[in-house]
């Protein structure tokens, strides 16, 4: 048994792992380079709004089983709210129209039978020519696979796609496309249940496993980059630090959940994605009207998702690298005023605040995922964890859960 385990960066998936570990009975240290634990997934005071934001709207669905278990395992699985049925209305702001998808709350998918519960319009031979996906070669591209036009696809399956895979569908991997679909609209409602944490991502996500850490006795070091691993053969023997380092004991290990640049510079000829896409998230400080719907699905403009969190409206842009240089007023002023139509709220631009996560995902083409490496590494005692490596789905908190996951399992199988 692993006497110490060094977890490398605490981001959800080094969270993961860390907190597997200590629940495991491991003694774990981890070690962030920033001074905030969360990675591309926290809140922060921001002095625009006046107000508490996180760096980018998440989306949890109900069938994310090794995300739910993270959040019970930290205490905060009912900080994850959302409606009691798989029910996302929707606005065409090209049209005006208003629709509701209600996928119930089965465990199969017999909302397609619906006329009634399908997307407006669309017939279930639209739905059954999604098929090819479910199964699709990781060498295939979602174009090379099902017909991306027609109004299925440009009410449900784009938007579903957009946001999971953070490309425009055609180009993306039709093999994560495919891990979506399964895990999602294959699953029924049961598994589609949208859940967003409220109160925060660093509330519900991030703080309360920090503290379990701390709690148990291990510790958190924030400003502690790791700059290099110390290789001894065929192992990690010791982590530097920029003034201090550590010896690695014979039975100790090393989870690195660090972003795949950080990941190739420590540990040289790894392959790691190499591409990324950008993520566009604005706030608004805005009281929502009583009975907004919690999330909003827009097509036909730049909004793609509309929030309603108490005191604030927020929106995602996936795919956004055509918006990082944009003015960052003029994006404000264009999303307000999509924002106006699609809530049906009037007033002139609130108190706003505009992220920019230029490297908020790596590009889910089939390219870029045949370039994720698995969890093991040549050295027997370093495990890698993140979002990018080869978990099987896109870069999302349950990917990450997963990776990290998976890592602890590694370190607890060590001889
Ligand atoms: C704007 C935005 C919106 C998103 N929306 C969703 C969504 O709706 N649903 C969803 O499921 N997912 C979403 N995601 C994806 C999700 O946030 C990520 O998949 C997840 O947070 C990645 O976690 P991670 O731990 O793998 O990596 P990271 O969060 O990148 O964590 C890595 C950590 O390692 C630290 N580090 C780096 N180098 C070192 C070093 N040398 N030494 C020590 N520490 C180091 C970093 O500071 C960081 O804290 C979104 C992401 C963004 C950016």
């Amino acid at each position: 048994m692993a006497k110490l385990v060094h977890v490398i960066g605490a981001g959800i998936s080094g969270l993961s792992a860390a907190v597997r570990l200590a629940n495991a009975g491991y003694r774990v240290h981890v070690h962030e380079a920033t001074q905030q634990a969360g990675g591309r997934c926290r809140s922060y005071f921001d002095a625009a709004t006046n107000l508490t934001i996180d760096n980018g709207n998440h989306l949890l669905l109900s069938g994310n089983r090794h995300a739910l278990a993270y959040a019970r395992s930290i205490g905060t699985e009912a900080g994850l709210v959302g409606p009691s049925s798989a029910r996302f209305p929707f606005v065409d702001l090209g049209t005006g129209k208003r629709w509701q998808l209600d996928l119930g709350d089965g465990r199969l998918p017999l909302w397609v039978f619906d006329k009634k519960r399908r997307v407006p319009d669309t017939a279930l031979a639209d739905y059954l020519a999604l098929s090819p996906l479910i199964w699709a070669s990781p060498r295939k591209r979602v174009g090379d696979a099902i017909g991306c036009a027609g109004t299925l696809y440009d009410r449900l399956v784009q938007p579903l796609l957009l946001a999971a895979l953070n490309v425009d569908p055609p180009e993306g991997s039709a093999g994560l496309a495919g891990a979506i679909v399964r895990e999602t609209l294959l699953a029924g409602g049961q598994a589609c249940r949208p859940l967003i944490a409220r109160e925060g991502l660093s509330a519900v996500l991030v703080e309360p496993a920090v503290r379990l850490l701390h709690d148990k006795g291990e510790s958190v070091l924030f400003g502690h980059e790791v700059r290099a691993l110390d290789i001894a053969g065929n192992r990690v023997g010791g982590l530097k630090f920029g003034d201090d380092a550590v010896t690695l004991g014979p039975d100790d290990a090393v989870v690195m959940a660090v972003p795949p640049r950080p990941a190739a510079a420590l540990l040289p000829g790894l392959k790691t994605p190499s591409k990324f896409r950008a993520i566009v998230n604005a706030h608004f400080r805005f009281e929502p009207a009583e009975g907004q719907s919690p999330i909003l699905g827009v097509v036909g403009g730049l909004v793609e998702w509309l929030f309603a969190f108490p005191g604030r409206l927020s929106v995602t842009i996936s795919n956004a690298d055509r918006l990082v240089d944009r003015p960052r007023e003029e994006l404000a002023q264009a999303i307000w005023a999509e924002i106006r139509s699609a809530a049906g709220v009037e007033g002139e631009l609130p108190p706003w605040q505009v992220v920019r996560e230029r490297r908020a995902t790596f590009e889910a083409t089939p390219e870029q995922n045949a370039l994720r490496p698995g969890a093991v590494t040549p050295h027997k005692n370093l495990f890698l964890a993140g979002d990018w490596t080869d978990t099987g789905l896109p870069a999302t908190i349950e990917g990450s859960v997963r990776s990290g996951d998976r890592a602890a399992e590694l370190v607890m199988a060590m001889r």
